[in-house]
């Protein structure tokens, strides 16, 4: 069994989206072992940065929160699909041959993978896969950058996955992981009534 790691590091220098100070955690060492015979560390965070999920009140008003979910959606198969040689988005054409079933977790390796820094031309999901995602019937859908879209007005793409009951998994490092089916595990925290949470996210491959 190998377990591969698929998070960002949540550190004050971090990759954050469109590279906005607000973004960046704040660390800041609350107890010293001179002053206080322990060591603790307060951190102020939003919750999209680093490798996150996003409920559906993230862009639904009264949409379902971090309370709402069944852990079973953020345990078992993966499917990784190499999609790094799309240029700019990831349309219906490019994923509509692939085996995407009811019930999958679908995580898209792009050439986002290959760039540390914020990229502000991300390779994004378009709004004819999304949809097509979500028809599908998709438990999940996994991106290697901060947002699953990037400019579009409304965030369409965002909107038809929540309405769909489709998680959404950003801020993947996929650069290491070959395609294939792996078991993800993504349990978000458990902080509540929030629109997302941060993850530990980690494919297993059994050998
Ligand atoms: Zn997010």
């Amino acid at each position: 069994m190998k377990i591969i790691d698929i998070s960002m590091a949540i550190e004050p220098t971090m990759t954050v989206y469109k590279n906005k100070e607000a973004k960046k955690p704040k660390f800041h060492q609350s107890a010293f072992f001179d002053a206080n015979g322990v060591y603790e560390t307060d951190i102020t965070l939003n919750l999209h940065s680093g490798t996150h999920i996003d409920f559906p009140l993230h862009t639904i008003p009264r949409g379902k929160n971090s309370n709402h979910e069944v852990l079973d959606t953020f345990i078992g198969d993966a499917k990784v699909f190499d999609l790094s040689h799309v240029a700019d988005a990831i349309c219906l054409s490019d994923i509509k041959d692939f085996s995407i079933e009811q019930g999958d977790f679908v995580l898209f390796k792009t050439r986002n993978s290959q760039i540390e820094e914020f990229d502000f031309n991300f390779v994004y999901l378009a709004l004819d896969a999304a949809t097509y995602l979500s028809d599908i019937g998709i438990r999940g859908v996994g991106i290697d950058t901060l947002g699953i879209e990037r400019n579009q007005p409304n965030h369409p793409t965002h909107d038809v996955l929540l309405l769909g009951d489709v998680i959404i998994l950003e801020g993947l490092r996929l650069r290491h992981v070959q395609e294939g089916t792996y078991e993800l595990i993504c349990l978000p925290l458990k902080i509540s009534n929030v629109e997302a949470s941060l993850t530990r996210a980690v494919l297993v491959q059994r050998t």
